[in-house]
């Protein structure tokens, strides 16, 4: 895609806004219980983006939540309309990434086909899509893992 100097994104009432510079690595829908909790959703679709791709500017409106120790995923909510905003996620000797959910996506270049489904044992529903689905923890990393680091390397 042509890059956008600055494409605005927003939480679904638009409290939390944020500006996404680059295009993403990939996208994903993650059927782990603790985004089913965070999204209020059977699953979670997510586009995963460099955190140097996106601009927070100010986050004052963002309620950051760790649900896992060590705190590797920082689930961020707007305190208005409490949907998931963006989330971060630091691990380590990777770059550091910024999880946007796709429904906060406002421009359609930047949601790529989503590249699999990960936990997918714990799904609360079937989904019939043609896209290679991945059950239990180590599979759904790898998958994850493997994803983000052609993404990075190769480019998407
Ligand atoms: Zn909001
Ligand atoms: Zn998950």
């Amino acid at each position: 895609m042509n890059s956008p100097l600055a494409v605005v994104c927003h939480c679904p009432c638009g409290n939390v806004s944020f500006d996404i510079t680059a295009p993403p690595v990939f996208r994903a829908f993650c059927h782990c219980t603790l985004c089913q909790r965070f999204n209020a959703a059977a699953y979670a679709d997510v586009v995963v983006f460099r955190a140097s791709s996106v601009t927070l500017g100010d986050e004052s409106g963002i309620d950051f939540k760790v649900y896992k120790q060590p705190p590797v995923v920082y689930r961020g909510s707007c305190r208005q309309c409490s949907k998931p905003a963006v989330e971060k996620i630091a691990v380590p000797m990777m770059p550091r990434l910024i999880v946007v959910p796709a429904e906060n996506i406002t421009e359609p270049a930047l949601l790529p086909e989503s590249a699999c489904h990960i936990f997918y044992d714990r799904r609360v529903a079937d989904v019939d899509d043609g896209i290679r689905k991945y059950k239990g923890f180590v599979p759904s990393q790898f998958a994850f893992g493997s994803r983000l680091v052609k993404g990075l390397v190769f480019g998407s």
